[in-house]
């Protein structure tokens, strides 16, 4: 049983001592207790679904008793010295990570989050490259540190400092809410509504966003040189955004041909999520030169890498780099089992025989309600768009969009929540859900969208 602070003396430390950006967007925050696999529990004992897995982070179940019981055995043999000395886990570590990456991919280096991966790579293409100008897309998100904080592109995420300089936001080639874009653009078991002129294997869409990279190494990049490109493969808090089909591919080769390299921020899309591919790049037919990853990686756990080839790394040896943290032997152990894990539960297979199921049981409720605008995804990286007017695709006011939400919190089920305008459901759960999981999960969304048009209805009369 719980023991801890009551609910309303942790609502008072938090009012008074955790900073205000600690935001729990239902009525009443939940007070999680203990979790396991897809599971999480309250205070009193009660039993949620977990369908956003701490934004994207536990990949193989809240407190996997195979990656629990690695970190207990390391931590009960070494924690910490610094990498100054050798310690057999980042060893072991390093080699199974490279052996998942593809071509010369094969050089790790260990920090302990997204944001401080993707610092490191901004570094990193920037001292091989010898430019300093980097490419990003509108709507994409790499974290939170003042330099990364530059190439996240959504307002709603960025502050009135200063951020890293030299870097440019490219049109986000988007086929639900861009200018182009419809039902043959977007590889996923479900598409738009969206009709478009492109043929299924011949994407219109891809070539006209393409043109407006293009246009960015034109008018804004000096000499039309870049440093390189960061894409997530699959955009996560911009609302599960998926790239028109050969889109990535083009934009590789232009910066490409331009001196930059091509950084893939997998934070996300990384561990088998996407379904088919270990890596969500692999998706999109591209070989980045510089891999960022974190969150499922640890399944929880503070842990993330770079991984890049060792030309590149090699410009790093120019002065000293350190990170005290990064590599330590319980997150290598835990990294590892991690990987074990998803090998011998055949996670990535699940994320594809699940993920594809749930996206087209979500696409019954997308074809029911008409606030339903937009479901999109591959695997288990799934959004669902909720609008105002499905012609005009208007966000749902926040309002209606934070009842829906809260009612399947009420009916046990926990949901994520994304976009620009915060209105698209994002559904990222622990890698383990199961079909009947799905089941119950449509369930509570049928009621909760069924409750949202009844509602609307009345207002109207
Ligand atoms: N990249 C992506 C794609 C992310 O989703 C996030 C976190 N939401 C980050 C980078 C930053 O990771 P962290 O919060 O661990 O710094």
């Amino acid at each position: 049983p719980y023991t801890g602070l009551n609910y309303d003396e942790m609502s008072a430390v938090r009012e008074k001592h955790l900073v205000p950006c600690l935001k729990s967007y239902y009525k009443k925050p939940l007070l999680i207790h203990e979790g396991h696999m897809q599971w999480l529990f309250d205070q009193t004992g009660r039993r949620y679904l977990d369908l956003f897995g701490g934004i994207v982070t536990v990949s193989v179940g809240h407190c996997h008793p195979k990656v629990t019981a690695a970190a207990t055995a390391q931590m009960n043999t070494l924690w910490h010295t610094t990498n100054i000395y050798m310690h057999p886990k980042i060893h072991e570590y390093a080699q199974r990570l490279a052996d998942k990456m593809p071509g010369d991919l094969k050089v790790v280096y260990f920090v302990n989050s997204g944001s401080e991966a993707n610092d490191l790579a901004m570094l990193l293409a920037r001292l091989y490259t010898k430019q300093f100008d980097l490419i990003s897309f509108r709507n994409g998100y790499h974290g939170m540190s003042p330099y990364v904080m530059g190439i996240t592109a959504q307002s709603t995420w960025r502050f009135d400092v200063p951020v890293a300089q030299g870097v440019h936001h490219a049109m986000n080639p988007d086929p639900y809410q861009g200018l182009w874009g419809g039902k043959h653009c977007r590889d996923s078991p479900v598409q738009t509504t969206r009709d478009c002129a492109c043929a299924p294997d011949e994407c219109e869409a891809a070539n006209k966003y393409y043109e407006q990279l293009e246009e960015v190494f034109k008018y804004s990049l000096p000499r039309g040189k870049v440093a390189g490109l960061f894409a997530e493969s699959i955009q996560g808090v911009g609302g599960t955004v998926q790239f028109p089909k050969g889109f990535l591919k083009k934009a590789y080769e232009l910066v490409r041909i331009n001196g930059g390299v091509c950084i893939a921020d997998e934070v996300q899309t990384g561990f088998g999520r996407t379904g088919e591919h270990f890596w969500g790049f692999e998706g999109h037919g591209v070989r980045p030169d510089i891999v960022t990853m974190a969150k499922g990686m640890g399944n929880g756990f503070p842990l993330a890498a770079v991984v890049t080839t060792p030309a590149i790394a090699e410009a790093l040896g120019q002065a000293l780099h350190f990170n005290t943290f990064g590599g330590n032997p319980v997150a290598c152990a835990v990294g590892l089992s991690v990987l074990d894990v998803i090998q011998e539960e055949r996670t990535q297979e699940n994320c594809k025989v699940v993920g594809t199921y749930f996206l087209q049981e979500l696409s019954k409720l997308r074809d029911q309600f008409s606030c339903v605008g937009d479901v999109r995804g591959k695997g288990l990286m799934i959004g669902i768009e909720m609008v105002s007017d499905r012609a005009t695709k208007a966000p749902m006011n926040n309002k209606h969009f934070m009842d829906v939400w809260e009612d399947c919190k009420n009916m046990g089920v926990l949901i994520g929540r994304g976009a620009l305008n915060g209105n698209v459901l994002r559904i990222k759960p622990p890698m383990c859900i199961n079909k009947e999981d799905v089941d119950y999960s449509i369930a509570v969304l049928r009621k909760a969208l069924q409750t949202h048009t009844e509602k609307a209805k009345r207002q109207a009369s």
